[in-house]
């Protein structure tokens, strides 16, 4: 029987888009600025095909401009470097984002290194992990990794002031278990990273008061993981077969048992998932402003 308190990230995603929209509406009236986002797709993967369709939908209803830029699979890097240099230089672009994975041929780092920094609205380039892991603000501010964004803003949303908290982070991933912790850093927590080898997982997991799970593994994280009354925010995306036919989506974290013992948790799905375009759209618009010299409205 769960008892913790359930964090609806869709239900917060919504007013998170809303939000954006209204802002979106004020910047066109006031300014003529209509915040532009190319989305770049090599090869049609049937998961990242619907992804991207998710994301261009969803920008057209925020009252965005969306570019969809579709390249066959057998594309080169140098014919993929050019299309980025084409976005980088188009005034209407305002963010890029390149879908990973990246057919073989493509080095995924030389293609995000191309990117501007002030149009890589994934975060994901070494200028913006850069600024985020010293503390960047004002024009040196840097445009966060989307996921750990959303956890961060559903974290706050759920205990306010983060100030002294013992988060763990489980994962330590560049996308999002690393930027998740400076982002709770920058927060004042007080922060530990787990990974494959660290010793004695369960025993550190159950120190946190914040505990994140990104790690891929079908609900590994254990109710007896979790300290009584933590925060456990799920990021973990898992396909299972279910015993009767077809599959399901798990997170990282076994929900049932992990929620009768936490005092707030994600569910997957519907927790950290919806966040992540929402926040996408939110450094669109970020983004934009900088580009325009604005100051980003508050979302
Ligand atoms: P990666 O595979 O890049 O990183 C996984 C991390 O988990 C690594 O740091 C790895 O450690 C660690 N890990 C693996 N096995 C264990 C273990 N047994 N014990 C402790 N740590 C372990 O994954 P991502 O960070 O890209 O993604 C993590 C999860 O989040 C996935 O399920 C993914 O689908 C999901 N995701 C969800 C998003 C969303 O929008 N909600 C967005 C992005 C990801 P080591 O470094 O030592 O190998």
């Amino acid at each position: 029987m769960a008892q913790a308190r359930i964090i609806d990230g869709k239900a917060f995603a919504e007013g998170l888009r809303d939000r954006i929209g209204t802002a979106v509406g004020q910047l066109t009236a006031d300014h003529g600025l209509v915040p532009g986002l190319a989305v770049v797709l090599v090869g049609e993967g049937p998961a990242s095909a619907v992804y991207v369709r998710n994301k261009a939908r969803q920008t057209a209803e925020a009252g965005m401009a969306s570019f969809k830029e579709v390249l066959p699979a057998s594309t080169g890097q140098a014919e993929l470097l050019d299309l980025i240099a084409r976005l980088n230089a188009d005034p209407k672009v305002h963010g890029i984002l390149v879908q990973l994975p990246l057919p073989p041929q493509i080095d995924p780092e030389a293609v995000l290194d191309a990117i501007d920094p002030a149009k890589d609205v994934d975060g994901f380039h070494v200028i913006n992990a850069g600024r985020l892991a010293t503390g960047g603000s004002g024009a040196r501010a840097p445009l966060v990794p989307c996921t750990p964004l959303g956890c961060q803003m559903l974290l706050r949303d759920a205990l306010g002031d983060l100030t002294g908290l013992h988060a763990v982070v489980v994962g330590r991933s560049n996308i999002v278990g690393k930027p998740m912790a400076q982002l709770l850093l920058q927060d004042n927590c007080t922060v530990t990273v787990a990974h494959s080898r660290t010793r004695d997982l369960p025993a550190v997991c159950r120190g946190a008061d914040i505990l994140i799970a990104a790690v891929g593994r079908p609900e590994m994280v254990e109710g007896d993981w979790v300290k009584p009354g933590a925060t456990v925010i799920d990021v973990g995306i898992n396909r299972i077969d279910k015993p009767e036919g077809g599959t399901r989506l798990v997170g990282d974290v076994a929900f049932e048992a992990a929620a009768a013992v936490a005092g707030a948790i994600t569910p997957v799905p519907g927790g950290v998932g919806p966040m992540t375009i929402a926040c996408l759209l939110r450094n669109s618009v970020t983004a934009a402003c900088r580009q325009a010299g604005l100051p980003a409205p508050e979302m």
